[in-house]
């Protein structure tokens, strides 16, 4: 592309919320063939609201809630905010537990008073030898309902479940069926289990879903469709999200992400949904055809 139609091609997508960081980009975007969103904070709203709770032990619902917000106090995760938020709301105290350990893609460990409790995935309870076999078939259908269940225990007590549902954002499904019309095939990445993945993914149109991802190994999946020649996309918004943004061919930031999402992604967009993919690849295509 010339100089010049570059320069026009970078205009219009700062007209449109789309910041575009080096004229290569705008030259790679109308090449992709793939295209990977994060789920959450990408796909959805990222503002997830508790649903259930659900105690399994001796324990009122108002005290299990109690101990998930001191277990979660000092978490940053989105999951972490919605209990405490919730628990707020619903008058519980929000003191410090007297130790944290934050489990990336797995959960929470905390001790309080005594205790040591545990909130988080299946997995996170398998390997700590706490049985939840029982538990499935109510855990199931809550994620089918694109929930995503955390588990909760003290020492090798179950002590319940807590649930919460993300929305999807506006312009997500339209964003996705037009990135089909132009031809790319889309992918989700999602840390989170697959039957709430699959949920979430068939609410916009996704059929392509990698699940169970932790948080280091989001940049592997990407860089494994590049191996299989794809020209790859990632979109994101989480500061996990910043290694596959710098992998991939094209890395879109959602704007109202994190600023290390943004400082590691090619293009940014501003209106923070979406829609703007479509416009930056679009843009692309003319940018390249004017000049060919
Ligand atoms: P994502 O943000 O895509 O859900 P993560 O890798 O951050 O992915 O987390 C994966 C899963 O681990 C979550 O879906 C949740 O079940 C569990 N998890 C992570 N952090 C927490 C937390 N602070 N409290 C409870 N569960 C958590
Ligand atoms: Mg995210």
């Amino acid at each position: 592309a010339t100089p010049t139609s570059i320069m026009v091609g970078t205009g219009k997508g700062a007209e449109n919320g789309i910041l575009i960081k080096g004229a290569e980009h705008l030259e790679n975007a109308h090449k992709l063939t793939s295209i990977v969103l994060d789920k959450t904070g990408t796909i959805t709203k990222g503002e997830p609201d508790v649903t259930d709770i659900i105690p399994l032990s001796d324990l009122a619902e108002k005290e299990l809630l109690a101990l998930a917000v001191r277990a979660e106090k000092k978490s940053e995760h989105p999951l972490a905010q919605a209990i405490v938020k919730f628990g707020q709301i619903r008058g519980s105290a929000v003191t410090d537990p007297d130790s944290f350990t934050a489990i990336p893609g797995y959960g929470v460990e905390a001790a309080i008073e005594g205790k040591r409790i545990l909130v988080g995935t299946r997995k996170l309870m398998r390997e700590n030898d706490i049985a939840i076999d029982a538990l499935i078939p109510q855990i199931e259908g809550l994620e089918e309902q694109g929930k995503t269940v955390m588990l909760m225990s003290s020492d090798k007590e179950m002590l319940g479940l807590l649930a919460v549902a993300d929305t999807v954002k506006e312009h997500s499904a339209k964003a996705v069926s037009e990135l089909k019309a132009l031809g790319l095939e889309v992918w989700m990445i999602t840390g989170d289990n697959e039957r709430t993945a699959r949920t979430i993914a068939a609410q916009v149109g996704i059929e392509h879903v990698m699940f169970e991802v932790l948080p280091e190994h989001k940049a592997q999946k990407v860089e494994s469709l590049r191996k299989e020649g794809k020209v790859v996309a990632m979109v994101g918004d989480g500061i996990n999200d910043a290694p596959a943004l710098a992998i991939a061919d094209v890395g879109f930031a959602i704007g109202t992400g994190t600023d290390v999402a943004i400082e590691a992604a090619d293009i940014t967009l501003m209106r923070g949904d979406l829609s703007g993919i479509v416009a930056a690849i679009k843009l692309s295509k003319a940018t390249m055809t004017n000049i060919k």
